[in-house]
């Protein structure tokens, strides 16, 4: 981790997203990955001297591209990356990118994972050497993205997928869902120890207003309800509770 730090903007809207930054420590050159808008952007990297060099998207939602716009009208030459097949409705990805396809940013190697079923083109940034995985509304502490465009048999694939990544694996989600899918999570698991505590855990950090990202592969192993559905027909089942919770 030593030559980059992750920053994160709260963007502090209704839907609680989260703007996650990945800097390179030498350069001060940074990705922005799902900017919801670009004020809190510029003013973020004007007063931490960031570089902004390049934004990841993950999704179509207007919530996380919302400020590719402004952003490419004060810097034109920004390079864009997003999922291929959401390009009809992101025309401004300028690096279209699929699944298993890798990119640079200074010496990391990035990997592109497509986790269809929040939306048909959803794609997560996963770094080895970083051990961390950008993965947006797909996969939420405790919870998972809502499955809007996709099966449900997909969408439990995906979350398959980003639960086969290394166990320390830190993920990095773009909403702060933790209290409510925490709290949904313990009517579907009630005896679950490690949840019980980790509800507990959550509700502090909640009453203080601070973060509670990233989580971990290995909490979501033991407290995810999607993730720990055997099957995708169980799967379905939970998230279309959750869907009328
Ligand atoms: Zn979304």
């Amino acid at each position: 981790m030593s030559e980059y730090q992750i920053h994160v903007i709260d963007v502090k809207n209704n839907l609680q997203n989260y703007i996650w930054l990945l800097e390179h420590t030498t350069t001060h050159d940074v990705v922005v990955i799902d900017p919801t808008e670009s004020q809190l952007v510029f003013d973020y990297c004007q007063q931490h001297q960031l570089n902004i060099c390049q934004v990841w998207l993950t999704h179509w939602h207007k919530d996380h591209i919302g400020g590719v716009p402004d952003l490419l009208a004060k810097y034109p030459h920004l390079p864009v990356y997003g999922p291929r097949d959401e390009l009809s409705k992101i025309p401004f990805i300028s690096h279209p990118v699929h699944d298993e396809q890798t990119f640079s940013f200074h010496e990391l190697e990035i990997e592109v994972i497509a986790v269809p079923g929040h939306t048909l083109g959803h794609i997560i940034y996963y770094t080895d050497f970083l051990e961390s995985a950008f993965v947006g509304d797909c996969l939420f502490a405790m919870g998972c993205g809502r499955v809007f465009e996709g099966t449900y048999q997909q969408m439990f694939h995906s979350l398959n997928r980003i639960a086969a990544l290394p166990e320390h694996t830190k993920l990095y989600c773009a909403h702060e869902y933790s209290l409510s899918n925490a709290k949904f999570a313990l009517s579907i698991e009630p005896h679950n120890v490690a949840l019980q505590e980790r509800a507990e855990h959550i509700e502090y950090l909640r009453y203080l207003d601070k973060i509670t990202l990233p989580t971990t592969i290995a909490e979501e192993l033991e407290t995810n309800p999607f993730l720990r559905a055997e099957s995708h027909e169980e799967f379905a089942r939970i998230r279309k509770l959750k869907d009328t919770a």
